[in-house]
């Protein structure tokens, strides 16, 4: 199969277009793949409105989305991995295996990471937005059981993250986690951090919806920024997730965690922030980082195929690719969408 097939690429800020490519042909461990479910993620969205995400800024035409799952149509010769037609889970993150980061098992921190739909590295890593997908079959996990969705197994990516930033939190077992944000990252935190056990999970936010969202996906408690249910839970959370990216959310986790508590920052944020940062020292905070995810990943994948994790209440809208800039422009409103995911056609 080396048809023309459809390809999102973004340009640059509010330059995206879709257009047909033609797909190249199979090396021995790759794997030809058409496009299961591609959820559009707050990166994805910094991409589109900004033509960069913090540091990362798009340099040549990029092919956006690094949460996918897949069907498999093709096989190079050597593939003992997946079979034709099996639905596979994709994981974006491909490690050099060789530097000491990967050799100390912190392959997220890898110094020649090739992510997929990333402008870290220039040329670009290209991404999964696209009709058919060519990839090592290293990095993919098939999932036979016929209930499980595309559209489920796409959230792998998302949950690996809330997995790595309740790891990243330390023990949570019994504990009181408190997240702000509740759109995808910090709904799949509240998912992971029940899977670790915590006794309490809390979620704040300023936008009704996602508090009901976190609600639905497991959150015990649901409050909304600037009222007196925040104020009375200052001083009390073990843990704070910080999953909205906001200096605001920053700073309400600064004054919710409990003295001696831990703050995971797994958030964009803006290069810059202005925070009360002697509240750091004073109260003896650990204020620790959550990049992307490692082994994680896997974890994910065995959550979403046995629903121990459900994600299906986190996928509110399904365009076809060749709808893709008004897939981004619906993802943009908190008020209506969670996750919106592209699909083929
Ligand atoms: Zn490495």
């Amino acid at each position: 199969m080396t048809d023309r097939s459809l390809v999102c690429t973004i340009l640059g800020a509010h330059d995206l277009r879709v257009e047909a490519a033609a797909s190249r042909p199979l090396q021995a461990h790759e794997v030809r793949l058409r496009l299961g479910a591609g959820g559009i993620c707050g990166s994805d969205l910094h991409y589109f409105n900004e033509g960069r995400v913090g540091a990362f800024v798009i340099r040549e035409p990029l092919v956006p989305g690094h949460e996918a799952s897949g069907v498999v149509v093709e096989l190079g010769s050597a593939v003992t991995r997946v079979r034709q037609g099996q639905k596979v889970a994709i994981n974006p993150s491909h490690p050099c295996g060789r530097c000491d980061y990967c050799r100390d098992g912190r392959f997220n921190l890898c110094r020649s990471m090739f992510f997929l739909g990333s402008a870290s590295v220039f040329p670009h890593a290209q991404g999964l937005f696209r009709e058919a997908i060519v990839i090592g079959e290293a990095q993919l996990t098939p999932i036979d059981e016929p209930e499980i969705s595309l559209g489920e197994i796409a959230c792998a990516e998302p949950l690996s993250i809330g997995l790595h930033a309740v790891r990243r939190a330390g023990e949570v077992l019994g504990k009181t986690v408190f997240i702000t944000g509740g759109g995808t990252i910090g709904c799949m935190s509240v998912i992971a951090a029940r899977m670790a056990g915590a006794a309490r999970v809390i979620v704040c936010d300023i936008n009704a919806r996602a508090l009901q969202m976190a609600r639905s996906v497991g959150a015990d408690a649901a409050v909304p920024v600037g009222g007196d249910d925040l104020v009375a839970l200052a001083d009390s959370a073990d843990v704070a997730i910080e999953a909205a990216g906001s200096p605001a959310a920053l700073e309400t986790c600064l004054a919710t965690v409990r003295r001696g508590g831990r703050i995971v920052q797994v958030g964009t944020l803006p290069a810059r922030v202005d925070f009360p940062a002697n509240s750091i020292m004073v109260r003896e905070l650990d204020y620790v980082g959550g990049f992307r995810a490692e082994r994680e990943f896997d974890l994910a994948v065995q959550a979403i195929r046995t629903r121990r994790a459900d994600v299906r209440p986190l996928i509110t809208a399904q365009l076809p690719l060749s709808r893709a800039r008004e897939a981004f422009e619906l993802a943009l409103d908190r008020t209506k969408i969670t996750k919106v995911q592209l699909v083929a056609g």
